[in-house]
């Protein structure tokens, strides 16, 4: 069977270099972002929004490849409507309320988010990764006066001090220095910067892994969240289903114990999964696969995300399972603590303790992520052979006990309440 590409063609970018005194730019600048994911393209943008202008240094030439985050929750739609981005979220993506768990051939669980005809925007909307950073992009481009991008530039390494850093960049045209009073860590998981200060995410991995595979195929079944556990295509596996725009479909199906990741993702083992799968949907469409790739859960996070003047969000900060979709959504939850913070500290409207106040928020709001991400990949991919258990008698009761159904739940993201934010502390009354 024949791969296709993906419906989507990115703009590529090329590498600049700006105006240079010995091998440093000769301006210094008040903020600049790390990594033009999700997180740092919103982060840009925000700040603009209060006025304080941004350089972003993105290592690649373009917005990214590949399957990675596809649902944006209707609190990113919120932050992502206010920085002037929302539009094409809203004309692409693919909106969508709830979401149905089958346990072999029974439905045992049929969700829904709350949505009514006062709500303005969706619950969820599915829209693949390079979509979500094209929009945003788009946004930041209409505010050239205040984002810089310089694409194909890549950090190798910082000097952080208590005013400000000096970041090494490389580039295809040349490598220079940076200097600026402040740094936004926004460069992914594999952080060059958490790693330059010599930072550690802390938590679990998980040994359960998951094959992603986006296909292309024509169907007009509904836009919703579907989970197989144990089907009859896949037998004890648990198998996800998104539709996403351009006939784009997502797979994610766990592998079972002792199954060579190697193996699992060869095109000769996936397509007669996905073949399975689609018989037992009874989707009889002509359908090829796209992207193949192999997925790990980490609940891991830092336990600070201010360091002097260097401050980190997004995957940088956080590594959050995708289960419940909290990966982009709580990076751009981040985003938005963060942006009008640094904006006032910048404005010098606040002093730069405030900033203490997105770390301690944004940590919380992590451990909260966390605890729910962790309790979703216990369920969809189990540990142990306890957790295997307990999931079992969950689904086999869910069949018939109503109430047993809400562990099923697949705790979708939601906003967190700050209770513990120093922000929310009484005033001390002057003695
Ligand atoms: C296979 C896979 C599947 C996923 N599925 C889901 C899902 O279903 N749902 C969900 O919510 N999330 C999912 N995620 C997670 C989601 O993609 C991330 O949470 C999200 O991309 C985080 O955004 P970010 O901007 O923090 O980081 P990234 O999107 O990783 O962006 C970091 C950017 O920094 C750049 N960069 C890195 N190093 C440097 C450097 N040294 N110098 C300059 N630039 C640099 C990179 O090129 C990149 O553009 C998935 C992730 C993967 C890998």
């Amino acid at each position: 069977m024949e791969f296709k590409t993906y419906p989507f063609t990115a703009k590529k970018y090329a590498a600049k270099v700006p105006q240079l005194d010995n091998g440093t730019e000769t301006k210094r600048h008040a903020v600049t972002i790390v990594g033009g994911g999700p997180v740092g393209l919103t982060v840009a943008l925000g700040l603009a929004n209060h006025g304080v202008p941004s350089v972003l240094i993105e290592a690649d030439d373009s917005v990214c490849h590949g399957s990675r985050a596809i649902c944006i929750s209707r609190r990113s739609l919120e932050i992502i409507e206010r920085l002037g981005a929302v539009d094409g979220f809203l004309k692409t993506g693919l909106p969508w309320a709830g979401g149905r768990s089958f346990y072999r051939d029974t439905e045992v669980l049929h969700f829904k988010m709350p949505q009514d005809d006062n709500q303005k925007l969706p619950p969820m909307v599915n829209l693949a990764q390079y979509h979500i950073e094209q929009f945003l992009l788009d946004a930041a481009e209409r505010r050239s006066d205040l984002i810089d991008i310089r694409w194909q530039t890549r950090v190798t390494a910082v000097d952080s001090r208590v005013d400000g850093a000096t970041l090494r960049l490389s580039t295809p045209e040349g490598d220079y220095a940076l200097n600026s009073d402040w740094v936004v860590a926004c460069d992914g998981g594999r952080s060059t910067i958490r790693e330059a200060l010599g930072l550690q995410l802390k938590g679990t991995s998980y040994e359960g892994r998951y094959v992603i595979v986006d296909i292309e195929l024509e169907s007009d079944r509904p836009t919703e969240r579907l989970a197989y556990f144990d089907p009859s295509s896949n037998p004890g596996s648990t198998v996800l289903v998104h539709k996403q725009p351009d006939n784009v479909w997502r797979i994610d199906y766990q592998l079972r114990d002792g199954e060579d990741a190697e193996q699992a993702v060869k095109p000769e083992n996936v397509i007669p999964r996905v073949q399975s799968l689609l018989d037992m949907m009874g989707e009889r469409g002509d359908w090829a696969p796209i992207w193949i790739t192999i997925y790990k859960a980490n609940a891991l996070t830092l336990e600070s995300y201010r360091h002097d003047r260097v401050l980190f969000g997004g995957d940088a900060a956080h590594l959050v399972p995708i289960f419940g979709v909290r990966g982009a959504n709580s990076g751009i939850d981040d985003a938005d603590n963060l942006a009008w913070k640094l904006a006032f500290v910048v404005r010098d409207l606040a002093s730069a303790g405030l900033l203490d106040s997105y770390s301690s928020e944004r940590v919380f709001a992590a451990h909260e992520n966390l605890s729910y991400g962790t309790k979703s990949t216990e369920f969809m991919a189990p540990p142990s052979f306890a957790f295997e258990l307990m999931r079992k008698a969950v689904l086999s009761l869910a069949i018939k006990h109503d109430r047993v159904r809400t562990l099923i739940n697949p705790r979708q993201t939601s906003a967190i309440t700050y209770t513990a934010s120093p922000l929310n502390a009484t005033e001390t009354e002057p003695g």
